[in-house]
């Protein structure tokens, strides 16, 4: 079976790696001009002029990848499989749409607002207490688009920053700590979670995810598939679904979800019986799922802007690194480092000494370091 991936980053040469196993071939449809996939064929196609071309090529299309144009997906959609189906690329290209769809599913979100204008995005920043964030509705991703408005006076500057001509105004979480929920759903409506894991973030980009979430209570996981689950069931989805969340003292608030296996499922390659990968080319292969129960306590370490002493790295006893053949650049993945151990004093001990030797990596900050 050829599989076809809309988008061609590091998502989808882990999505190839996964399903070479399975026989599975991949053609990558790329319209950034710049694929980074380094394996399969990939079709560069700016102006999407080469989709016959990409169709004649796959069986199946999926994507890695959700800023692309909906109208391609849907011309695919029309003569192939695309899964998940183009309307949930839909949904997560847009913050008022998504957040309109959590609302109606009973999924809870920050309280929030539409702006369009400066003196709009004021009025909402009254309307809803300060601190706000502010969020461009489109395009936004790794934390850009966005400014906090401490006072509504800010909000002439922010508008100015954000530079887009609308956006969604959230109250300001006050979360313990980040967390996110990555689930599967087979072609035959089967549905299967991945223990939750704690995320870490620094200047907006994710650095450390820790799973299963260390002092989860099972209720909070409970929920978080509950909630996951009635989004797989409204979209009629199929492959991996991921959703990023808040951990408060009054339970989870929704942030965000991604149409697509997700940075903070990176754990899952070694850390899982079958990985994020694997188990979305099965999905979208119409294949079973695989069991998704985690293999121990895992952390996966970024890799972000530079590479740091790789070589001292591989020679730690307990380090799994994935590198994606990336040049260096600021804020850039290049690549991660998965730390499985027995007992989390044990992962916070190997972490630690994994990370000295990626220079690029902010201290190691969870739940593990700071709360007893
Ligand atoms: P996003 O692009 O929506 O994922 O936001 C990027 C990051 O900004 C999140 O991972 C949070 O750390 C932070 N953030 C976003 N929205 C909120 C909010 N309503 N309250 C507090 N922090 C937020």
């Amino acid at each position: 079976m050829r599989i076809g991936v809309l988008g061609a980053g590091q998502l989808g040469r882990m999505l190839a790696l996964a399903g070479y196993p399975l026989a599975k071939d991949f053609v990558f449809y790329d319209m950034s001009g710049s694929p980074s996939a380094g394996l399969g064929e990939v079709i560069i196609d700016r102006d999407g002029q080469y989709l016959d071309d990409f169709l004649s090529r796959v069986d199946r299309v999926t994507y890695e990848f959700e800023h692309l144009p909906v109208t391609i997906a849907e011309k695919l959609a029309e003569h192939t499989t695309v899964h998940p189906c183009p309307r949930a690329l839909e949904v997560c290209q847009n913050r008022e749409a998504e957040k309109t769809l959590f609302g109606r599913l009973g999924i809870p979100t920050p309280e929030w607002q539409v702006a369009d204008s400066a003196d709009t995005l004021k009025a909402a920043a009254e309307a809803l207490g300060c601190p706000v964030v502010a969020k461009s509705i489109t395009e936004g991703y790794d934390g850009k688009g966005q400014a906090v408005l401490k006072t509504p006076e800010e909000a002439e500057t922010a508008w100015a920053s954000i530079g887009h001509p609308r956006v969604i105004v959230e109250k300001f979480v006050n979360f313990r700590r980040e967390v996110s929920i990555i689930a599967v759903r087979a072609e035959d409506g089967d549905v299967a979670f991945y223990p939750m894991a704690e995320n870490t973030h620094h200047e907006g980009i994710l650095r450390y995810s820790i799973a299963p979430a260390p002092g989860l209570e099972p209720h909070v996981q409970q929920d978080a598939e509950k909630y996951i689950k009635s989004l797989l069931n409204e979209l009629n989805y199929v492959g991996v679904l991921t959703l990023e969340l808040f951990e408060t003292a009054e339970g989870l608030i929704a942030n965000e979800m991604a149409p697509r296996v997700h940075n903070s499922g990176h754990w899952t390659i070694e850390g899982a019986m079958t990985s994020q990968f694997e188990n979305h080319i099965r999905a979208v292969s119409g294949h079973a799922l695989g069991n998704v129960q985690a293999r121990g306590l895992s952390c996966m370490i970024n890799i972000i802007g530079e590479h740091g002493d790789i070589e001292r790295v591989l020679e730690l006893p307990y380090t799994h690194v994935h590198l994606y053949n990336k040049s260096e650049r600021p804020g850039r993945k290049l690549g991660h480092v998965n730390i499985l151990a027995d007992s989390y004093e044990e992962l916070v001990w190997r972490v630690r000494n994994c990370v000295q030797f990626l220079p690029g990596s902010p201290e190691f900050k969870s739940t593990l370091t700071t709360e007893g």
